[in-house]
């Protein structure tokens, strides 16, 4: 952030009176701008033993297949969102959904809900940020082209539940990669 939302001067990075952390005050009018997580809302939707995974049509990772998912939006709740991504991401309706999976990815300071749901009619399509949609076997998920680390555990950790018979809520961090040493 460079200038003041509130009156369009410069901000500055300092630690607010009574607070414990740096934030964007403006040097003029002492607006303080709190900058918070994001939190990206999706579903995990199943239909007839199979679930529907969506190709990227954007980037980062376009082509590579993911759950649908996205930011969610003032006003609208988490299972809301997660309905509405997989709307936009796949032209399918999510219905029943029950919270899932929860991931902290703190050092990019964003949070993941996904929601397992089925599918009314067991009806899809692709929405613009997708290039195809399609349902998949376990045996069948194209493993080695999983768009992103939090898709690819919470697939198997589904997989994994079902054979169990009971799909647990889990919370749990992903931490940044470290880089090998060189
Ligand atoms: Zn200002």
């Amino acid at each position: 952030m460079n200038f003041c939302s509130s009156c369009g001067s410069a901000v500055s990075l300092t630690i607010p009176a009574g607070d414990d952390r740096e934030r964007y005050v403006c040097v003029s009018c002492e607006a303080i701008h709190y900058t918070n997580p994001r939190v990206i809302v999706g579903c995990l939707p199943v239909y007839e033993g199979r679930v529907l995974l969506c190709r990227r049509a954007i980037e980062p990772r376009r082509n590579f297949w993911t759950l649908p998912a996205g930011f969610m939006e003032n006003g609208e709740t988490s299972a809301g969102g997660a309905a509405r991504e997989t709307w936009e991401e796949a032209e399918a309706k999510a219905i029943d959904l029950q919270l899932y999976r929860i991931f902290d990815v703190p050092h990019i300071s964003q949070l993941y809900m996904f929601y397992r749901c089925g599918l009314e009619d067991g009806a899809f399509g692709a929405g613009p940020e997708s290039l195809e949609s399609a349902l998949f076997d376990e045996a069948d998920v194209p493993w080695d082209e999983i768009a992103f680390p939090v898709v690819y555990k919470a697939l198997k950790e589904y997989f994994d539940d079902r054979r169990r018979g009971e799909y647990p809520v889990r919370v749990s961090s992903i931490e940044r990669l470290k880089r090998p040493p060189a």
